[in-house]
């Protein structure tokens, strides 16, 4: 990866504190309200104005793909000027849903890109997957602050970003646990100062599992998660491990670190979200208990904090905290996400696509679990081979061997279903 990356978030302080005044002010737009991310965020946005007024960070727009019935009921609870449905065919069921209310009704995924667009100070981007590219990037644009849940558009497009963000000046709040906690305890004058950054790994459903065990894994059980309840999506990249290879490249992206300061412990409590080892023999942790809307609240109203309705930690009641290293043979999702790491270049990007469609596959095609890691690392053999052009120069090239990955992937999930 090129040396020169600068850190996309960095938790340097405004050289001016604000009150919590203008904090409360802002105004929020939520990309992705319907999932579980975008749940949470707006039940930290109510208890925020159960607590400090009804006029407590307005909301400018919120977007969903297909789900009507909770986008509307949103709508109805929380007034925001303009709800979106990205589904085409889905825009008379949200007007009629939203009749006699003042909400603006769009759809489409342009109008999603539109939503981001608005005016307003800090976009939460909770969509799944590289859909949330788009948006998110318009939002860096346009020089808003992004808290940044999604973490695939990052690991397809961590150039792009760079780069936009230097354009516009945009600030980065990272919302994955383990990213806002390194936010939170990374505090060096100098990148020299810090040996390690470590992402703590709950170790997901099969745990200790032997392969063979893994063969006949259902998508049922691959999305009960341990310790958090999440869409399908990250759930299933939790059990492969997948979602602490494609953490390991957002970290690097986010916080300017090469691969080999970077590593991952497991922790299978998910109280400790990060290890940040410093050159002196300090090593800083964030803790908290596992749930999402500790980190949620601390992007919505950073540099300040407000109250949140979130679980507290109770280390008398838990006893113990253990650790212990990840398994590569068990979970080579882990191993391919940190070579992709350290080639740079489009492999994460293919990685990423190649992924989301294995994990698709599987939930829904009825692909092997086992067969996801087996299909990314296919999919990169053969962009490799045919690839002319291995540079993320831009967005459409960004894009451009995002599709072509995703054609490869999928044609490869057919020929082992089949
Ligand atoms: P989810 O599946 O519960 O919700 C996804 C949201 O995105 C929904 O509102 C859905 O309507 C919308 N969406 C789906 N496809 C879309 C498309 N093509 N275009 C526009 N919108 C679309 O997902 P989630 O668990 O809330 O995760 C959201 C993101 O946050 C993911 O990138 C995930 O990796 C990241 N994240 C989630 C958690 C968590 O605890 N859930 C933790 C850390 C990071
Ligand atoms: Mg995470």
């Amino acid at each position: 990866m090129s040396a020169n990356v600068i850190a996309l978030a960095t938790s340097r302080r405004p050289a001016e504190i604000p009150s919590l005044e203008p904090v409360l002010a802002r105004r929020v737009t939520v990309l992705g309200s319907t999932g579980s991310i975008g749940i949470s965020t707006l039940d930290v946005i109510a208890h925020a104005r159960a607590t400090y007024g009804q006029d407590t960070m307005p909301i400018e727009a919120l977007t969903a793909q297909s789900n009507v019935e909770t986008l509307a009921a949103q709508a109805r609870a929380l007034h925001p000027k303009l709800a979106v449905i990205g589904d085409p065919a889905l825009y008379t069921s949200l007007k009629e849903a939203l009749a006699g209310t003042r909400v603006e009704v769009a759809a489409g995924r342009d109008a999603i890109v539109q939503a981001a667009s608005r005016p307003s100070d800090i976009v939460m981007v909770a969509i799944v997957g590289v859909a949330s590219l788009v948006p998110a990037l318009r939002a860096v644009e346009r020089g808003a602050t992004v808290a940044l849940a999604n973490k695939e558009c990052i690991v397809a497009a961590g150039d792009v970003f760079r780069r936009a963000i230097q354009a516009s000046g945009a600030a980065v709040i990272p919302v994955d646990s383990e990213h806002n906690a390194v936010f939170q305890v990374l505090d060096a004058a100098d990148p020299n100062e810090v040996d390690r950054v470590t992402l703590t790994a709950s170790g997901g459903p099969f745990r200790g599992w032997q392969k063979d065990r893994m063969q006949a894994v259902t998508p049922a059980q691959a999305v009960a998660h341990p310790n958090w309840s999440m869409g399908a999506k990250i759930s299933v990249d939790s059990a492969t491990l997948m979602n602490k290879g494609l953490e390991l490249i957002e970290a690097h992206y986010l916080f300017a670190l090469p691969p080999e300061k970077l590593s991952v412990l497991v922790h299978p409590q998910s109280v400790v979200h990060c290890l940040v080892s410093y050159a002196d023999g300090s090593t800083l942790a964030h803790l908290s208990a596992p749930d999402m809307r500790t980190p949620i609240a601390h992007a919505l109203a950073w540099p300040r904090r407000i109250v949140s309705p979130s679980r507290r930690l109770d280390l008398a009641s838990l006893g113990q905290l253990t650790f212990e290293r990840p398994d590569p043979e068990v979970f080579p999702a882990l191993r391919l996400a940190q070579d992709c790491l350290r080639e740079g270049g489009l492999a994460p990007t293919i990685l990423n696509a190649a992924n989301e469609i294995a994990v698709d596959a599987f939930l829904t095609k009825g692909l092997g679990f086992l067969d996801i890691p087996r299909v990314v690392e296919a999919a990169l053999g053969e962009f490799g081979s045919h690839s002319h052009n291995l540079s993320p120069a831009n967005l459409d090239a960004v894009l451009a061997a995002d599709g072509q990955a995703r054609e490869l992937a999928g044609n490869i999930c057919r020929r082992m279903v089949a």
